[in-house]
């Protein structure tokens, strides 16, 4: 069963912007797929939608399986987002504050976020004494300490050094092995998405459409 599926979508924004036209989509679970294409060709309306910020003027969207998976997404962005007033545990804790959760009850597993994504010792760490790369990692951890099904990221990683960018990418493999992620993934790094890859949707713009889907086979990075 698929997880989700966009059928003939349009998306109009109120200014009379067509951002997408006829988009089908259809994700499996466990699926890694990055949307690539030019600036403006919807790319980030289609993370939106999925996230449900925002409904499509035209089409359907349905999680054939289960209401359940659509509560159980995290959005990752560019801009990291911390909280400049908040250590890392703090951020990292945001998500589970807002579902009422007692820090004292998830202190374990904001620990284990912070372990995943490698930085042991900076819990008490204010944002302004990070790096970029290292603040892209708090943001990791706050979505994967949600232990969401499904992972919507926004060029996540598209403003940081190519070296950091591509520890992070091996790391973000790593991690959709081991939780059984199902990824969204925007870039404007073509090399990047067929890295990652199960699957790179292509789009244009002028209307925002889907121009090819793309299957890949890498089983150098998928064992
Ligand atoms: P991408 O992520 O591929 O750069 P977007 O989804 O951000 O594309 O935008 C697709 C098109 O919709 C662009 O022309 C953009 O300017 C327009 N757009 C995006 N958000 C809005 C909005 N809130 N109101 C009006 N137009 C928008
Ligand atoms: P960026 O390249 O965006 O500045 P990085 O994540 O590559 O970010 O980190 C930059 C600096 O922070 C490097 O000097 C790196 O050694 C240090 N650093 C990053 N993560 C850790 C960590 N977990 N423990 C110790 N030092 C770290």
């Amino acid at each position: 069963l698929p997880l989700l599926t966009l059928q003939d979508i349009d998306k109009v924004y109120q200014n009379g912007t067509v951002a997408l036209q006829g988009v089908n989509l259809t994700v499996h679970p466990g699926e890694f797929i990055s949307l690539v294409g030019p600036s403006g060709c919807g790319k980030s309306t289609v993370l939106r939608l999925v996230a449900g910020l925002g409904t499509p003027t035209k089409g359907t969207m349905t999680w054939p399986g289960s209401t359940q998976q659509r509560n159980d997404l995290a959005f990752v962005f560019q801009d990291p987002a911390l909280m400049p007033w908040a250590n890392v545990v703090d951020n990292i804790y945001l998500p589970l504050k807002l579902k009422r959760q007692r820090l004292r009850s998830v202190r374990g597993s904001i620990q284990a976020a912070i372990n995943t994504v490698d930085l042991n010792g900076y819990g008490q760490s204010y944002p302004r004494q990070l790096s970029g790369g290292m603040k892209m990692r708090v943001s990791i951890a706050r979505a994967l300490v949600t232990k969401p099904q499904v992972l919507l990221m926004d060029e996540p990683f598209g403003a940081l050094d190519e070296m950091t960018r591509s520890r992070l990418n091996s790391d973000l493999l790593r991690l959709w092995r081991e939780k059984n992620w199902t990824v969204l993934f925007v870039t404007h790094n073509i090399y990047e998405a067929v890295y990652l890859s199960t699957r790179v949707v292509v789009m244009a713009a002028q209307p925002g459409r889907v121009v090819a889907n793309i299957s890949i086979d890498a089983p150098q990075v998928r064992t």
